[in-house]
């Protein structure tokens, strides 16, 4: 069994009532073996479509750039470079913090016409986490890592190191996650 940890981000804006869609910019993943060891890592930029021009709320929020989608690919592209990496055919899990990236991924997939079956095997670590520590409700993920005595490294809002944070996470309750 492998266990991709992902971390997406999104377009965004300010103000919520903006019925704008939300679209993948970044996918950051790390892969982790039954030997509780880190394969290997993924991390793209992807160009949104609908919306091209990032708000500058999104790029206060994530410190993605304009320059960073512009130079990206699309998500029809990326993603199908993220299925060869997981390489779906073999025995995996997707784990995110929370149910939003798995959300998301379908809605760019349906976007995109592209297949979003093999999102289907996913779990979320935020609700077991909760279930796992007997919290009263789900926490985020910097309370989690407080919570664990670990530091928030890198940059919050960052998919590759919201990947990285979340698996320190991960990793210290290997044992208990419901796969
Ligand atoms: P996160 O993994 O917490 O960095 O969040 C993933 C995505 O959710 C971000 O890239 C944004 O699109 C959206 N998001 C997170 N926090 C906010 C917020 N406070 N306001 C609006 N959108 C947000
Ligand atoms: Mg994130």
């Amino acid at each position: 069994m492998k266990y991709i940890i992902v971390d997406l981000e999104a377009t965004c804006w300010e103000n919520k009532d903006q019925k704008k869609i939300n679209e993948v910019i970044e996918i950051g993943a790390v892969c982790i073996n039954e030997n509780k060891e880190i394969e290997s890592e993924f991390n793209e930029f992807i160009k949104p479509v609908v919306n091209p021009e990032l708000s500058k709320f999104c790029t206060e929020l994530t410190s993605i750039t304009q320059k960073n989608v512009d130079a990206a690919e699309t998500f029809d592209k990326v993603i199908e470079r993220f299925k060869s990496w997981i390489n779906i055919n073999e025995n995996f899990v997707l784990c995110s913090w929370g149910f939003y990236d798995q959300r998301q991924f379908i809605a760019d997939c349906n976007l995109h016409k592209t297949d979003a079956a093999w999102l289907k095997k996913h779990i979320s670590l935020k609700h077991q986490y909760a279930e796992i520590k007997k919290l009263n409700r789900p926490i985020g993920m910097a309370g989690a890592l407080k919570m664990e005595k670990l530091y928030l490294e890198g940059t919050h809002h960052r998919g590759i190191d919201d990947a990285k944070n979340i698996a320190k996470i991960f990793l210290k309750n290997f044992k208990e996650w419901k796969i």
